[in-house]
């Protein structure tokens, strides 16, 4: 059995000054099962308990080459001879932005952040600013980061076939209530209920903020059909298509979930995989709308473009360009894909995955979920009692079932015999403990 000993004494010192013990709720897992990380390398990361774990959260998806890549290191290294943040701007700045733009054809003006949340946060307000109108749409189920405009989630789970639209609840206290009616949602894959919200309140929406492989609800994925059709109705309605890339951005493809959807995005996002875990994002999209900024829109921050941020993304970037690493990411996700498939037919399990390799859900039924409407109303309880099993033996995947499994381009040939081998065992341990004892993990969504 693993032992979290040391992790246990260090969450209720760590409660006594930090609230929950860590520093964002989505890392506390409870009294017991929170973990504190005392390294990671590559694909794998240890914690305080020196625990070992292949690592398949990887942070929600930044460590896309693996942790401390030297590569990335070094250039961060050559950046903090820079200096760090200055209030001016460096040159370095329009080499990142002509390689995004090359990688991501939408991307004609670019302008950095530093997280997923601030870069989601000044799309919507260029596109407020654009199109004039203040009210947007997302997807049920979708997750834009921490600011009010995205803090809102359909109540799915509380929804029945036949109900109408799940009812809309903020995500947590302290959001103003104020903003609730600029806020519309919509089921995935379903362009009928676009046009019909469209039709309805067209005239005071100004974006649609979408994420057509939802990273944040088990790789839910857009057809193709459906994100012509979102094309095609925002264009008619005069509704900004926003496609956040904070996930699938330098991951899925090097040109994004856009270059697989072989389309163009009015304003597009990214964030994670950009830096390789250094913190730094992107707003882009089309110069007309870009040119907001600067004429009319505010868009700034003291630590925009840090030195060492800037220069980790600037690496990260020319090898995902130049090199075929994606290529490796995506062979891995089939092969744990394969792996997964006999371990769990030989069983009778039903499955399948979802998402992209790279980033995949795995569901435990013979057919996808088409939205999240589906998704709330299938079995993911076996999800959720394999994920602890899966801790114990050391492999790191998140307890609910909603957060994809990333891969790296660390993850090698051990890392893939060994999961397959652990995931086995967590497999048949599960069977012997359902349906008696069906204990659900604990999230920090609740
Ligand atoms: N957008 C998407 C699609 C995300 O998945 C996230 C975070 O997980 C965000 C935005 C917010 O990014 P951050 O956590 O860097 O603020």
């Amino acid at each position: 059995m693993r032992s979290l000993e040391k992790s246990n004494r260090h969450f209720q010192k760590a409660l006594t000054r930090l609230p929950l013990g860590v520093s964002s709720n989505y890392r506390y897992w409870g009294e017991d099962k929170t973990i504190y990380v005392k390294r990671a390398k590559g694909g794998r990361f240890w914690d305080i308990d020196d625990n070992e774990y292949i690592d398949y959260r990887l942070g929600f998806g930044p460590a896309i080459l693996g942790y401390a890549d030297p590569r990335v290191d070094e250039a961060a290294r050559a950046g903090m001879e820079i200096g760090g943040v200055f209030g001016l701007a460096t040159e370095l700045e329009y080499e990142v932005a002509q390689k995004i733009s090359r990688m991501v054809p939408a991307a004609e003006l670019v302008r950095f952040s530093n997280s997923g949340t601030e870069a989601v946060m000044a799309a919507l307000r260029v596109a407020r600013a654009f199109s004039g109108k203040d009210g947007h749409i997302i997807l049920e189920g979708g997750y834009h980061g921490v600011f009010n405009e995205v803090l809102w989630y359909s109540n799915v789970e509380e929804w029945k076939p036949g109900d109408g639209t799940p009812e809309v609840l903020p995500l947590g206290e302290g959001v103003p209530e104020i903003i609730k009616p600029l806020f519309h949602t919509v089921p995935l894959n379903d362009a009928n209920a676009l046009e019909d919200v469209l039709k309805k309140h067209g005239d005071g929406i100004g974006a649609f903020l979408v994420e057509p492989i939802m990273g944040n609800c088990c790789g839910l994925t857009a057809t193709d059909q459906y994100m012509q059709d979102v094309r095609s109705l925002c264009d008619r309605h005069d509704v900004l298509l926003i496609i956040d890339e904070v996930k699938t951005g330098f991951r899925v493809a090097k040109g994004g979930v856009q270059e697989l959807l072989g389309l163009k995005a009015d304003l597009c996002t990214f964030a994670k995989a950009m830096g390789n875990g250094y913190p730094i994002s992107v707003v882009a999209g089309r110069e007309d709308i870009m040119r907001k900024i600067g004429d009319g829109v505010l868009h700034g921050g003291t630590f925009t473009c840090h030195s060492v941020s800037l220069s980790a993304a600037n690496k990260t970037l020319e090898i995902l360009e130049e090199t075929d690493a994606l290529a490796t990411i995506e062979n891995y996700g089939l092969s744990l894909q394969k792996g997964f498939g006999e371990i769990l037919t030989a069983r009778d399990i039903p499955h399948c995955f979802i998402g992209h390799p790279s980033m995949m859900g795995l569901f435990f039924d013979d057919t996808a979920p088409r939205n999240y409407r589906d998704w709330a109303n299938t079995d993911y309880e076996f999800y959720d009692a394999a994920a602890p099993e899966l801790h114990e033996l050391g492999i790191l995947v998140e307890p609910d079932s909603r957060e994809p499994w990333f891969m790296c381009e660390a993850h090698d040939v051990k890392c893939l015999e060994e999961t397959l081998d652990k995931f086995e065992k967590a497999v048949d341990i599960t069977l012997n403990k359902l349906p008696s004892e069906r204990h659900r993990a604990v999230t920090a969504y609740k």
